[in-house]
């Protein structure tokens, strides 16, 4: 599914890079043609590009120095190339086999990656950001502030460490770890690309979920990806949705709903609205009622997410009837509607719990 490339800053090809100027730009994330190109810049057979894209999207090189078909003197040219993976952290596993990694960038900060396995998939929950600006309420992430927007390289890392270590392909990613991705859009659609074509993840089993940002939907939209797009509504009314999603304000719920549509219009691709369940809140039948109103005719599914606790705050997770009675009411109303089975909960690896430390 090619898209049009933006250029991208991290692009190991960059047009500064000439064939002395070995940088130090990681080169996880380069496509095919990026790394022959680059291969080609360093006086070698272009064929040495399949063998570094094989290399490290197949065999997972951590370093060029392991690269035992190249040559050792080239190899030692290359010594201060990084290939752009992280080191582990801290792991652990859930009784469902939800494991949480804690993982290591070259700058020493450290983010969130969860794989979560079933029977017939693998999906890598991905952080965008280190930490993130949006301070959502009910959101362990946005309790600890923002620290900087990812790298491409630092986006697939995380789900070739997740298909290492299960010792299975990756199936889907979903862009709901840390962070906002539409406030790091170029990067994150850079990571898309890599992801379907170096990886081999289909198109259509990516997602990203956004909280809403003014004119990123449609900017969105424009590249046409077949890809799942998730927005986080969480209310049935503005006045709700401010007190839960402080950016709320700068970015009424008429006009984040009139985007999405755009995003139908221009993608002819659904929208998935995704609606945490605060008990007392935002649960009742009246909510339900508004929701529906307001997705009427929309080409759209609601997922509905039981709040998963984080220690910050203390709201409450509905009952098991109060949100079938939610579901029923949603159905009453001709609203394709899902609920988000929690996974990792036993180790804050659920959705919303994900806060980059191993307390
Ligand atoms: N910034 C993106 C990705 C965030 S995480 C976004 O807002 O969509 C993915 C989902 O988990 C979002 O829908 C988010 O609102 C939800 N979430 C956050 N905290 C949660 C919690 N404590 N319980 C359940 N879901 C939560």
């Amino acid at each position: 599914m090619a898209y049009p490339v933006t250029p991208s800053p991290h692009s190991p090809v960059s047009p500064e890079n000439s064939q002395q100027d070995v940088t130090n730009t990681p080169l996880l994330g380069a496509s095919f043609a990026e790394l022959t190109q680059w291969v080609q810049q360093q006086g070698q057979p272009a064929y040495r590009g399949r063998q570094l894209h094989n290399w490290i999207y197949q065999k997972g090189a951590r370093s060029l120095s392991e690269i035992s078909v190249f040559s050792k003197s080239w190899r030692e040219a290359l010594v201060d190339v990084p290939i752009g993976r992280s080191t582990l952290h801290y792991r652990s596993q859930a009784p469902d086999r939800t494991v949480k990694y804690l993982l290591r960038l070259a700058d020493g900060n450290i983010i969130e990656t969860v794989g979560i396995p079933t029977a017939n998939r693998l999906t890598v929950c991905v952080s965008s950001q280190v930490g993130c600006p949006m301070a959502c309420d009910f959101c362990a992430t946005g309790k600890g502030g923002f620290t900087r927007n990812l790298q491409r390289h630092e986006i697939v890392d995380q789900v070739l460490t997740v298909q290492e270590d299960f010792g299975q392909r990756v199936s889907n990613v979903v862009f709901m770890g840390m962070g906002e991705p539409l406030l790091n859009l170029e990067t994150v659609l850079a990571a898309v690309q890599s992801l379907n074509q170096d990886i081999g993840i289909g198109m259509r089993s990516l997602t990203i979920s956004t909280v809403g940002i003014r004119d990123r939907i449609r900017q969105l939209a424009e590249h046409k990806l077949q890809l799942t797009f998730a927005v986080s509504l969480h209310a049935s009314n503005q006045q709700l949705r401010e007190q839960l999603i402080p950016s709320a304000k700068h970015y009424p719920l008429a006009d984040l709903l009139q985007e999405c549509r755009d995003y139908v219009k221009i993608t002819g691709r659904r929208v998935t609205f995704e609606y945490i369940l605060l008990a007392g809140l935002n649960d009742q039948p009246e909510h339900g009622i508004e929701l529906a109103q307001h997705l009427r005719g929309f080409q759209s599914h609601v997922n509905l997410i039981p709040y998963n606790p984080i220690s910050e705050v203390d709201y409450q997770r509905p009952s098991p009837r109060r949100i079938q009675a939610f579901v029923e009411t949603l159905e009453q109303h001709n609203i394709a509607v899902s609920v988000r089975r929690p996974r990792g909960l036993e180790k804050d690896a659920a959705c919303g719990q994900l806060r980059a430390s191993t307390v």
